[in-house]
């Protein structure tokens, strides 16, 4: 779509709002399925058809920036990077935000869709040109806030309080919501007593939404050790210290923390994922280096994961005889994150307003089966805030059936070149889920 297209179905917009807001009140999601036809459509393609890198999402956010203006919020960009912060105060009652991320991933879309991207960017982060694909779904989620804006906007009798809608930059980095942090979010707009965000998920019928009590996505921390060792010709191993085979004695102690630490049913991973060591067949190096990845599903299993790395490769080290000042170094990395826990009460609170506004077979429970991380929790941790992440389906049921019983083409997976859902039902599901849980939260009393 052309800009010219864009600001003209935005003016458009404003003058359907004005009409909506006299004629319809109630019927929600009559009132989001004419939006979609009216406008969510071209702006999802659009954004689709022009995704950007994490940390570069410059188009994105101010697209996004004029459509909540358009709506009557008073929106503040430039935070944290590329982040926009949209507020509308309309009475007494708490402060909620929701929250949608806005990049792309570093990938040649091959879905043969219509509006597939043809895009490329110089990446911000490591300066080079990569061909740029919305194959997470966050084209779904910012499209969902531009309709969630709207229909908060035309029941303003209906809610009272304060709602904060964020665009957030690099999530794909796990960097996003800490860059704005950093950048004073709370103090600049307050700090939310509810958060809200969701996850478009191929895998989940589309029309349908998950809740699950406990942690919908994993925390996850990246760790390096670095065994130093004591260099020696590969024939005269008794005069170094090998730090391939300490590494490799590290590896392997390293398997006890979940097989044997871990209580059977808490969720916990570690994985090395590479391991560098040596320049030749007959030189003993003088280093190794280990990189993993940590994941968990609470704070406590976190700690005792990462304390546990830091006891086995340093007594590792000592079983070895290096000197206490040669022992292994386990250094946590700053690309970690927290795990994205729900706060069960409001998840129950929640999903029975779901369940009785959408029908309870829309409505479902399942618990996560990956461990895959979210930087969503750095907006609810610390402080705490009251949170809830859900997820959005993506994908038609048939498609999903087809698949499952070899009739059909798989159901590509996020993060694959190949990756689609189906636009409609994943965003106007994500607004009507969203504006029933912001409406219940934000009472008129
Ligand atoms: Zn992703
Ligand atoms: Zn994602």
């Amino acid at each position: 779509m052309t800009k010219n297209k864009l600001v003209r179905l935005i003016s458009l917009s404003a003058i359907g709002s004005l009409f909506a807001l006299s004629v319809s009140a109630d019927n929600l999601m009559q009132s989001i399925e004419d939006d979609y036809s009216n406008r969510l459509g071209d702006i999802f393609a659009d954004f689709h058809a022009n995704p950007e890198l994490s940390t570069g999402e410059f188009r994105t956010a101010k697209i996004l920036a004029s459509l909540l203006r358009e709506s009557g919020f008073e929106v503040t960009e430039g935070v944290g990077g590329t982040g926009i912060v949209a507020l509308m105060e309309n009475g007494p009652g708490p402060l909620v935000m929701m929250r949608a991320d806005m990049d792309g991933l570093p990938l040649e879309e091959k879905s043969g869709l219509p509006y597939a991207s043809k895009v490329t960017q110089l990446d911000p982060v490591t300066g080079k040109v990569f061909p740029v694909m919305h194959a997470c779904g966050h084209d779904v989620h910012i499209t969902s806030l531009v309709g969630t804006a709207k229909q908060m906007a035309e029941r303003r009798d209906s809610w009272s309080g304060r709602l904060m809608l964020i665009g957030q930059p690099a999530e794909e980095r796990v960097l996003g919501a800490k860059i704005m942090m950093q950048d004073n979010l709370w103090k600049r707009f307050g700090k939310p007593d509810y958060a809200l965000a969701f996850h478009v998920a191929a895998g989940l019928p589309a029309g349908n939404i998950n809740v699950q009590e406990g942690a919908p996505m994993a925390g996850a921390d990246t760790v390096d050790i670095i065994v130093h060792g004591i260099g020696a010709h590969g024939a005269s191993p008794h005069a170094g210290k090998d730090p391939v085979l300490l590494g490799s004695q590290i590896v392997v102690g390293l398997q006890a923390l979940v097989a044997r630490e871990l209580p059977p049913r808490e969720a916990g991973v570690v994985t090395v994922g590479a391991f560098h060591s040596g320049t030749k067949h007959n030189i003993i190096s003088d280093r190794a280096e280990l990189q993993l990845t940590v994941r968990n599903t609470n704070l406590k299993t976190r700690d005792k994961l990462l304390s546990g790395i830091e006891r086995i490769a340093t007594n590792m080290g000592r079983v070895a005889g290096l000197p206490e000042d040669k022992l292994p170094e386990v250094i946590v990395l700053d690309e970690s994150t927290p795990p994205t826990i729900n706060n069960d009460p409001l998840v129950r609170r929640l999903k029975a307003v779901w369940q009785n506004a959408m029908g309870e077979d829309r409505v479902t429970g399942y618990s996560s089966q990956g461990m895959g991380a979210e930087d969503f929790p750095f907006f609810t941790t610390e402080p705490a805030i009251p949170s809830v992440y859900f997820s959005v389906g993506g994908t038609h049921i048939s498609d999903i059936e087809a698949a499952a019983d070899g009739t059909g083409p798989a159901v590509h997976s996020h993060h694959s070149p190949l990756f689609k859902i189906e636009p409609q039902p994943s965003v106007t599901t994500g607004i009507q889920a969203t504006v029933l849980a912001l409406m219940d939260l934000m009472p008129v009393n």
